[in-house]
């Protein structure tokens, strides 16, 4: 049991001062200066629109298109309108696209997905280029020789099966229908609404990594745009020095890529599932738990967890009920495998938390298990703050603990996915990877940890400033002054100082070496940007 403060700040959000407000106005991804905005001309603007293709579309602030483009996905950005914006329909519009911008002197800067940026850095006052329209999924099996399967309980794999090709505008949800209809499958992450292209070039964890690998990691070339309008195809045989800072230095670095092809598996079969809930008054042991657990199925690639404590609500009674700890996750074996490795786990809480627990673990088709896993939060207004946790740096009690009584202090907003934090499961296949091999330098810590806040579009500015001081503190509680040096590049942090380090390591100084080969002027650039 977790002492619980006796006098919780009822009206923390009230007290603040306005001296945090500086930090609701974040810096766009790239913001030109407003005269260059106003330099560009009508004609300039007809250039642009007559060089691009049928499919595609200009909208400039008047249209009516536009709204609902300029909006990125975390609404903390909303305010960053960009001056137009090409929905481009192929890699020729991204090219000229991209010539035009140079040529008037404003930035262009790519949105695929919704725009999940946790930073906002695709968010522009220049040219947006949304890559939405780009939807083209195909896939080519590869003749049987070059395949292998294998059987992992109920569930037989033939990796490397074959390749499939996707637009940058795909979302994770886009390749569903592969998975439920041919069994094809591509390692993602859990929101169905994340850019495949955000995604793989920062990385990419999801429910599989462990078992085949980060996305990234089964990139096997891609499409890019560079600065002066060059296209190039980057794999390990051509351009092998951008192909690998494409797999994990991040997005709208190098280029506006066009196009990605993954290897897929092939599946026949089903995994096993589980779905784990407790009160908060379990949060010791079952950290604790997780943490061993991870620790013993490090190599044990069939294996994924995620784990992590949350609450919602707008008042304290509301934030203190809903405060649970909870874990989530899916194996690629037999069922009693799952259920020898989770036993620990489904031994904690109340009777009813334990036959609820155990009642979740069950088979399920992959397809199914992708749906039970999936989820979009947080939505509309959201910061988070990551850590890379290795075997030294897990978690004690003591700051779990901590981490759990701040839970109980969130100021609280409308937002219904609340505060927390989550942490994902390293190992198997992900840390076979030697950190230099690919731009994603991650591998060998056994979780990544990503605490996080929300609020609602219509929740007024202090509660805004609330929650990120919240952040803050949450953060700060549990690591003090002495914070873990790594992070992930996949939920920036615009307040981490030292980014270069945190995100990519000892592989920083080889980035900049492709930044400046490829993009000698800078042109995709933003405050955490490869070379800023
Ligand atoms: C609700 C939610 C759930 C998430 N879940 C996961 C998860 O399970 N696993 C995980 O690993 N991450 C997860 N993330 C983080 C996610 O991977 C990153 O936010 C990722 O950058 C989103 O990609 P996007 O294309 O959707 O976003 P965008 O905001 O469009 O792009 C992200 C960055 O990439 C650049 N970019 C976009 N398209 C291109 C392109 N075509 N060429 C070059 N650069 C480009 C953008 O300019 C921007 O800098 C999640 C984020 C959110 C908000």
């Amino acid at each position: 049991m977790i002492n619980r403060r006796g006098v919780l700040r009822a009206g923390t959000v009230g007290a603040l001062g306005t001296g945090m407000v500086g930090l609701l106005s974040p810096p766009a991804a790239a913001a030109p200066p407003a005269e260059a905005v106003e330099r560009v001309s009508r004609r300039d603007w007809a250039r642009l629109a007559d060089a691009l293709s049928p499919r595609s579309t200009l909208y400039l602030p008047v249209d009516s298109g536009y709204p609902p483009l300029a909006l990125p996905f975390n609404h903390r950005y909303a305010g960053i309108r960009p001056a137009g914006i090409v929905a481009c329909a192929t890699t020729g519009d991204a090219r000229e696209a991209i010539r035009w911008a140079r040529s008037v002197g404003l930035p262009a800067v790519p949105r695929s997905g919704l725009g999940h940026n946790y930073a906002g850095y695709s968010a522009t006052t220049g040219l947006l280029l949304n890559m939405a329209r780009m939807k083209r999924i195909v896939s080519a099996p590869l003749p049987g020789a070059r395949s292998r399967t294998r059987s992992y309980g109920p569930i037989k794999v033939t990796h490397g099966a074959g390749t499939v090709t996707v637009g940058a505008g795909v979302t994770n949800a886009d390749l569903h229908p592969l998975l439920e209809d041919l069994g094809r499958f591509v390692p993602t992450g859990r929101c169905p609404t994340v850019g495949v292209a955000g995604l793989v070039l920062g990385g990419g964890i999801g429910f599989s990594d462990k078992m085949f690998g980060l996305t990234c990691d089964r990139l096997v070339s891609t499409t890019v745009v560079l600065a002066d309008g060059r296209v190039v195809e980057a794999s390990q045989d051509a351009h092998p020095d951008l192909f690998w800072g494409c797999r994990g230095g991040a997005g709208n670095n190098f280029g506006v890529h066009t196009s990605f092809t993954f290897q897929y598996e092939q599946f026949q079969g089903n995994v096993g599932f589980y779905q784990l809930r407790w009160s908060l008054d379990s949060v010791l042991p079952v950290l604790a738990t997780a943490q061993r657990i991870a620790v013993n199925t490090l190599h044990d690639k069939r294996f994924h967890l995620r784990v992590g404590i949350g609450t919602h609500g707008t008042t304290r009674d509301q934030i203190h009920a809903n405060a649970n700890v909870n874990a989530i996750g899916q194996y690629y074996g037999p069922l009693d495998g799952l259920l020898a490795i989770l036993a620990p786990l489904l031994a904690i809480g109340t009777a009813e938390e334990r036959a609820g627990n155990s009642a979740s673990v069950r088979e399920v088709t992959p397809g199914q298990a992708s749906v039970l896993l999936s989820a979009t939060t947080p939505v509309e207004k959201f910061a988070a703050k990551s850590a890379v946790l290795h075997s030294r740096t897990l978690l004690t009690d003591e700051q779990v603990g901590a981490a759990a009584e701040r839970l109980l202090d969130w100021p609280g907003s409308d937002n219904p996915d609340g505060a927390g934090f989550a942490m994902f499961a390293l190992g198997g296949e992900i840390n076979q990877v030697p950190s230099g091999a690919t731009a994603f330098v991650h591998r060998n810590g056994v979780f990544i940890l990503a605490a996080e806040t929300s609020w609602a579009d219509y929740d007024p500015p202090c509660v805004a400033t609330a929650n990120l001081h919240w952040l803050r503190e949450f953060y700060h509680d549990i690591y003090g002054d002495t914070p873990p040096r790594d992070s992930y590049q996949n939920f920036p942090d615009p307040t981490l100082k030292d980014w270069r380090r945190a995100y990519y390591g000892a592989n920083y100084d080889r980035l900049v070496r492709v930044k400046r080969k490829y993009d000698p002027t800078d042109f995709f650039s933003y405050p955490q940007g490869i070379g800023s």
